[in-house]
């Protein structure tokens, strides 16, 4: 078996502990059922099980894709999924359909060095392997980002692309082999490290509530909540008003906004890993604040 889509998957999902990898056979007909597999991340033998069954397919006239992100379960045979169904994002992307050799050229100069190259049999996918990520707002926008910037067509989140090491048989590509160009694992990105146009330029400076009129969590404790997510765990105020940062639980992977953020006026905290949601008493003995130091857990009227 061509062991080019094996190569490319691990280092594409190095990062991932857990979650499914799904993959789907599309008939360029676009008129067939498009069967998908989901394989746990880690089980070796289903893995090559899978991509050999996929070559098959793609061998009596399939196009083979695999799908970006993650998904939290498998699905089944007859589903791909949809937003709801991501697990993680283990990297970005831009589908370029243009020139391939102008957009070469144009990433030769690009301030993120791609981190994988492939020839679509068509056009050029290109990769940023980053620390898989979860924070799906920040994501699409990076990806629609990234999509004007190079002139790419538009992606989501739950993308699926054409897998490398297999042929595109679209019917003006003549069956040309989608395959690696340049593959460079090392080149690992955060989601961060890509701002949007939205993003606030991360300053230094601690954010600042705003004045809080109704009875709810107390502003002075909240304050210090912030304070202390911002000082010890790399928190930051984003542009839709959450603060990210580490989770103060613990993770063995992790960056400020990876799964952690906290709505800083209504005191809501969540973990998009295993924690969930955070109630702002336990966010407070996490992070060793005495609520009663600063006149209780709630504001007085
Ligand atoms: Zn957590």
């Amino acid at each position: 078996m061509n062991g080019e889509p094996f190569t490319f998957l691990q280092a594409l999902y190095e990062g991932v502990e857990e979650g499914f990898l799904t993959f789907t056979a599309i008939h360029p007909d676009q008129h067939r059922p498009t069967p998908s597999r989901h394989v746990p991340i880690g089980d070796k033998r289903l893995l090559m099980d899978t991509l050999s069954r996929l070559q098959s397919a793609n061998a009596q006239g399939w196009g083979a894709y695999f799908s970006v992100s993650t998904r939290k379960t498998d699905l089944g045979r007859w589903r791909r999924g949809g937003k709801v169904d991501l697990a993680a994002l283990p990297a970005l992307f831009v589908d370029l359909d243009g020139n391939r050799d102008v957009a070469l050229r144009q990433l030769e100069t690009y301030r993120f060095p791609p981190s994988c190259l492939v020839s679509s049999g068509g056009g050029l996918h290109v990769y940023w392997f980053i620390q898989p990520t979860m924070d799906w707002v920040q994501a699409s926008l990076v990806l629609q980002e990234l999509a004007s910037e190079l002139n790419g067509d538009a992606t989501n989140i739950a993308q699926a692309l054409r897998l490398p090491g297999t042929r595109n048989l679209k019917p003006n590509r003549n069956g040309a082999l989608c395959h690696l160009i340049s593959l460079h694992p090392e080149r690992r990105y955060q989601l961060a490290d890509f701002p949007t146009s939205s993003t606030h330029s991360a300053g230094q400076t601690l954010p600042s509530l705003p004045s809080i009129t109704s009875k709810r969590p107390n502003p002075r404790l909240l304050q210090a909540v912030v304070d202390c997510l911002c000082r010890e765990y790399g928190g930051f105020l984003k542009a839709n008003g959450y603060l990210a940062a580490l989770c103060p639980c613990g993770h063995c992977r992790d960056y400020p906004g990876s799964h952690f953020g906290l709505d800083p006026v209504r005191g809501v905290a969540t973990c998009f890993g295993r924690h969930g949601r955070l109630r702002l008493k336990d966010l407070c003995s996490l992070l060793h604040i005495r609520p009663s130091q600063y006149g209780g857990l709630y504001a007085s009227r």
